[in-house]
């Protein structure tokens, strides 16, 4: 056999090999799609979410308000939140759930389903066939979780301009420059550097 051969051979293995993996690709769930309007947070692709883990949007939701002490309710295929919620908040529970629900331990793949075997929860993987009981997450306080973390993206109001110029826009605690924005905008942002209370962001074009 030559070395092309066998190349090629290993490449076509490769391609064979099933598209989640413990240490390459991971279930990527759709980013959560926030916003607040007035005293609530609107989740635009709610159900986009829900789908991908295929689980109950009723469970996943009572476990989202339960996490985050706050009431809500479906809408569509939205969710609406009573109080004002950051993306990070949202998403720092729903990989929990992913975790505890959803994800198999063996092979990551989120094919699977739960049963019920007496008074314990299992999940069991369609994919590899693996199974586990289900541990419940524990609670994560909103303290634990950043408002704004470098590299994630944020849907903003430009509430003023600075004086260079710069838009700026307010979420949590941090004040946030975006240049090249005009006040009353609402864009997406895409955070570069943070320094105590300051962020600053470019917008993203999508
Ligand atoms: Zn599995």
């Amino acid at each position: 056999m030559t070395d092309y051969d066998y190349e090629s051979l290993l490449k076509r293995a490769k391609s064979n090999l099933p598209e989640h993996t413990n240490d390459g690709e991971r279930f990527q769930m759709p980013e959560p799609d926030l916003f607040i309007e007035g005293k609530t947070t609107v989740f635009r692709n709610f159900s986009d979410v829900a789908e991908s883990f295929r689980r109950d949007p009723e469970a996943i939701l009572a476990y989202l308000l339960r996490e985050m002490g706050t009431a809500g309710s479906l809408d569509g295929r939205r969710a609406i939140l009573k109080s004002k919620i950051g993306t990070e908040q949202v998403k720092a529970r729903l990989k929990s759930y992913l975790t505890a629900y959803v994800l198999c331990s063996e092979c990551g793949k989120p094919d699977s389903k739960l049963v019920k075997d007496g008074r314990v929860l299992i999940l069991e993987c369609e994919a590899c066939g693996a199974h586990r009981p289900v541990k419940v997450p524990r609670a994560i306080a909103a303290a634990e979780i950043p408002a704004l973390v470098v590299g994630n993206t944020y849907d903003v109001l430009i509430q003023d301009l600075g004086k260079k110029g710069d838009g700026i826009a307010k979420l949590d605690k941090y004040i946030i420059f975006v240049p090249g924005t005009s006040k009353g905008s609402t864009v997406k942002i895409k955070i570069t550097n943070i320094s105590g209370t300051s962020a600053f962001a470019q917008v993203v074009t999508e």
